[in-house]
């Protein structure tokens, strides 16, 4: 089939390209090693996702988004994000932006059940699961991939989406940077006396940071982010004793708290692969890119770059040209490109910051918290890359 794609994974990236593909006409086979059950009902996982303005259009274009039951859909009305022992914060907010909100919250197990609801609705898309890929190779009339029983699909191309630690791109052969901050990100809602205020907060204290995501205005997710042995220990707390740390670390600014789900542990490690293509084969989502979860634009990425190679295939088919050759993954590998590496090495240098607790680290920290605050041209320039906002509507007030 000459305008078939294979796409490995069923994450919310695959699923996504899948049926960006299917609104345009062009087919595609899913492969996923996980159960079908794993992928009508997803477990909870922990992850609230924040959402930017981009990809709650691209969202929408899809189809997935009325698929989120509307009470499920948290509004970041304002952030706060604090440094050390002080109480000066750099503020956003919706309003001095002209914006229902600075972004939206969605769990996780929300957007993989929704995506995968979409992609089912659509003939074209061909889900197979309980099945991983064994092999994957390409030459320039097809790629083809071998799955576990032994079967073997071919296509123009094939895309892998198959997490941040990509079998099928290693297989291909793609070198990725990694890097791995040593610590732990570990993740609970907890219901609370006093109202978030729909305020997203980034505390970053000295030793550790906290992040707390609103949910609904007394529901919040708390990230706690420890090195790992600390992780070990705050993992090993009883309910109540760990409710009572993230407790202590608020200073009570919440009032009482109650907790509201398990703890979730997820190992801190970003990666860049150093190429996202190769001959008839793309990278996408968290196989391109796996973002340090601090800027909160992990998927937000995955859905921007499945967006544009499905927009580079597409046009490859609107020509009547074939949908894995170089040109068309090279359009897509230096747009991608573009939008991923200042996002991921910026991210990396704010971690690397922010979690270095030396006495000139610290006095740079302060600097650049009030410098942020204190310059309108950067706050503006920091909310237009953490919402995704186009055009004018986020030029800062005279
Ligand atoms: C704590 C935390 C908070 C986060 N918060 C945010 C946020 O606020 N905003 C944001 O934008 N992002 C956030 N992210 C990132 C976001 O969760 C990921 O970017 C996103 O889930 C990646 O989707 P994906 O489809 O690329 O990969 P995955 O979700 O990892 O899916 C990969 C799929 O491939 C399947 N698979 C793997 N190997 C194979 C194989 N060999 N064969 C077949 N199938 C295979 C897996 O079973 C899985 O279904 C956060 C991440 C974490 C850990």
């Amino acid at each position: 089939m000459p305008n078939h794609v294979i796409i490995v994974g069923a994450g919310p990236a695959g699923l996504s390209f899948a049926c960006s593909l299917a609104q345009a006409g062009v087919s595609a086979t899913v492969i996923e090693k996980q159960p079908r059950s794993a992928l009508e009902d997803p477990e909870y996982d922990g992850r609230e996702i924040a959402l930017t303005h981009q990809s709650v259009k691209l969202l929408k274009q899809l189809g997935v988004w009325r698929r989120f039951p509307e009470d499920q859909i948290g509004l970041i009305k304002k952030a706060k994000v604090q440094d050390g022992l002080s109480p000066y914060s750099l503020d956003f907010d919706h309003r001095d932006n002209s914006l229902e909100a600075l972004g939206y919250l969605v769990s996780n197990h929300l957007i993989r059940k929704a995506v995968y609801e979409q992609a089912r609705s659509h003939d074209s898309i061909d889900i197979i699961t309980d099945t991983s890929v064994e092999a994957v190779t390409s030459d320039g009339a097809k790629a083809e991939v071998t799955l576990g029983d032994g079967q073997v699909l071919s296509a123009p191309l094939v895309a892998a989406a198959d997490s941040r630690f990509s079998e099928t791109r290693r297989k291909m052969g793609i070198p990725a940077s990694m890097h791995d901050f040593g610590r732990v990100a570990i993740v609970s809602r907890m219901s609370h006396e006093k109202s978030n205020e729909q305020t997203a907060f980034e505390f970053f204290q000295y030793g550790g940071t906290l992040a707390i995501l609103p949910v609904s205005e007394h529901l919040s997710s708390f990230v706690v982010t420890a090195t790992g042995k600390q992780a070990q220990a705050l993992l090993a707390l009883s309910d109540e004793a760990y409710r009572d740390e993230v407790h202590k670390r608020l200073d009570d600014s919440l009032g009482e708290m109650a907790i509201d789900s398990k703890r979730y542990a997820y190992p801190l490690v970003g990666v860049h692969a150093n190429r996202f293509i190769d001959q008839r084969f793309a990278v996408i989502g968290d196989a391109a890119v796996g973002m340090h979860p601090v800027t909160a634009h992990g998927f937000n990425l995955g859905l921007r770059g499945q967006d544009t190679l499905a927009r580079a295939v597409v046009d490859a088919v609107s020509h009547g040209k074939d949908i894995g050759s170089e040109q068309v993954l090279e359009r897509y590998q230096r747009r991608h490109r573009r939008a991923t590496l200042p996002m991921y090495y910026g991210t990396n240098g704010i971690v690397r910051l922010f979690t270095n607790d030396s006495p000139p680290a610290k006095i740079l920290r302060q600097a650049v918290i009030h410098v942020s605050n204190l310059f309108p041209p950067v706050k503006w320039a920091i909310t237009k890359k953490l919402t995704e906002t186009e055009g004018p509507v986020l030029l800062p007030s005279p």
